[in-house]
C-alpha cells in the first residue's frame, strides 16, 4: 500500500501530527521503534506551560501558550471519541521563593495573564507546604491560577486509541534506519519490518531524529538530556496546585498521585536512574512537603528530552528534500507544544495559512546557524 504519510516517532508529536492529517483525509502509517507512547512524553510531567515563562524568548511564550490554549477542546474531542480521560485540569501552578517579583509581573501584565501575589498561609490547597514557605521570612508565593496539566500517559493511550478509530496504521517494534533517495526525494524508506514508501515523511523522533537522519542530515541541534522523576501515592490528593520552587515541580494528580521532578543531565543516550538524583529530589520535595517523610517512592524513572537550542522546535519541510519534514526537538515543552505543532506542521504540508509567523521553528534557522557558526 502507498501512504500519503509516513511519521516515524510515536511520542506525543508523531501522534498528534499523525491524528491531524487523518482528520484531514490523509492516509497515514506511524513506524515506531519500540511501543507508542513510552519514552519522553511518557515520562514528562504534563504541565501544560514553561516553569518560569518569563525566562523564554517570545517564540517559546507564541507556541506553548497557542498550544496550551487548545488542550481544553482537543481533550474533550478526544475523550468524547475513545471514552477515556487525559485528566486536563486547571490546577494553577504556585511558584515559591525564590523568584524576580517584578519581572514576572511585568511580563504577565503585558501579556494578559493572570497573576497573583498570594499569602502562602492563606491557601487552603497546600495546608501541608513546609513551615520554611508559611513563615515569617517567606509567606508569599506567585500563583499562576490558569496554568493546567494533563496525565500524559493517558494522552498518550487516547490519542493511540484515537488514530486507530481514523484508520491509521501503526506499527510497532519497527525502528527505521535508512532513507533512500533521489533527485530531492526520499523513494522509500527501510526498517527492521520492511520498506515502505509514502508520498511525504515526517521525523518525530524526539531526542533521537538527529541520528535518524543519517546522510540526510542538517544540522538540528538536538540531543538527549535526562530527566528523572519520582512517584508517590496518597489516598487523597495532598495538594490541589502545582508546586514550583527553584526549577523543582511537584505536581498533584486527581487520585492522590503526586510526582515530583525532575533533573536535567547532559549524559548521552543513558536512562539509567541513579540514587544521586533520587535522594536529590527526595530531599528538595521533602522540605517543601514534609508528608513525604512518611511515604514510600512508589516509582523512580527517567526519560530524554529532545534538547533544542534557546527549547525551540523544528517543525517544517527539510530544506534541501522535498517530501521530508520534522516536528522534532521540543526540549522541556514538547506536551505542551504538541497540538500547536501538528497544526503547523500540518499547515505547511497542505499549504493552509498558519496561526503566525513560523520562521522561527523552520528548519531554515539551523542551516543558517551552521553556516554562520562554521565561519
Ligand atoms: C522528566 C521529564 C519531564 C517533562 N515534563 C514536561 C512537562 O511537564 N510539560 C511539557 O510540556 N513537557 C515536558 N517534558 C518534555 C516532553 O516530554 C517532550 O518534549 C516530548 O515528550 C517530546 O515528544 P516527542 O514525541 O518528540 O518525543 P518522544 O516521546 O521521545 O517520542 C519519540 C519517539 O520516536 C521513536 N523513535 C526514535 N527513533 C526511531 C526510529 N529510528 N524509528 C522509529 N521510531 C523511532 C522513539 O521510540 C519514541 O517513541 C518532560 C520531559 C521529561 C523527560
Amino acid at each position: 500500500m502507498k501512504w500519503d504519510m509516513i511519521v516515524i516517532g510515536a511520542g506525543i508529536i508523531g501522534l498528534a501530527t499523525a491524528e491531524r492529517l487523518l482528520m484531514q483525509g490523509a492516509k497515514v502509517m506511524i513506524l515506531e521503534r519500540n511501543k507508542v507512547g513510552q519514552e519522553s512524553s511518557w515520562a514528562g510531567g504534563g504541565i501544560l506551560s514553561p516553569l518560569y515563562p518569563w525566562d523564554y524568548s517570545d517564540d517559546v511564550t507564541q507556541l506553548t501558550s497557542y498550544s496550551a490554549n487548545q488542550f481544553p477542546a482537543w481533550v474533550s474531542a478526544l475523550q468524547e471519541a475513545t471514552g477515556m480521560d487525559p485528566e486536563y485540569e486547571t490546577s494553577g501552578m504556585l511558584i515559591l521563593p525564590p523568584y524576580d517579583e517584578k519581572t514576572a509581573q511585568q511580563w504577565c501584565s503585558t501579556r494578559g495573564i493572570k497573576i497573583e501575589l498570594r499569602v502562602v498561609s492563606k491557601i487552603d490547597s497546600i495546608e501541608n507546604i513546609s513551615e520554611t514557605y508559611r513563615g515569617k521570612t517567606h509567606d508569599h508565593a506567585l500563583f499562576l491560577p490558569d496554568i493546567a496539566q494533563v496525565r500524559n500517559p493517558r494522552l498518550l493511550q487516547a490519542l493511540h486509541k484515537r488514530i486507530l478509530q481514523l484508520g491509521g496504521s501503526i506499527k510497532e517494534n519497527c525502528p527505521v534506519h535508512h532513507f533512500k533517495t533521489a533527485h530531492r526525494k526520499i523513494l522509500s524508506i527501510t526498517s527492521f519490518c520492511g520498506e515502505f514508501d509514502a508520498d511525504n515523511y515526517i521525523i518525530c523522533a524526539g531526542a533521537w531524529s538527529e541520528e535518524l537522519l543519517g546522510t540526510q542530515t542538517i544540522k538540528l541541534n538536538i540531543k538527549p538530556i535526562k530527566g528523572q522523576m519520582l512517584l508517590f501515592k496518597f489516598d487523597t490528593p495532598p495538594l490541589h496546585t502545582i508546586l514550583v520552587q527553584n526549577g523543582l515541580y511537584i505536581i498533584p494528580r486527581r487520585d492522590g498521585h503526586l510526582l515530583i521532578g525532575s533533573t536535567l543531565e547532559d549524559v548521552g543516550f543513558n536512562k539509567q536512574t541513579t540514587v544521586f538524583a533520587r535522594e536529590y529530589l527526595l530531599t528538595r520535595a521533602q522540605a517543601i512537603l514534609p508528608l513525604l517523610h512518611k511515604k514510600p517512592i512508589i516509582q523512580h524513572w527517567a526519560g530524554l528530552r529532545p534538547a533544542s537550542l534557546n527549547n525551540l522546535p523544528t517543525i517544517g519541510k527539510h530544506p534541501m528534500i522535498d517530501n521530508l519534514f520534522f516536528n522534532c526537538g521540543h526540549f522541556r515543552y514538547g506536551l505542551t507544544m504538541a497540538p500547536a505543532s501538528a497544526e503547523i506542521l500540518v499547515n505547511e504540508i497542505t499549504c493552509a495559512p498558519q496561526p503566525f509567523d513560523i520562521t522561527p521553528y523552520q528548519a531554515e534557522r539551523n542551516v543558517n546557524n551552521s553556516q554562520s557558526s562554521s565561519r
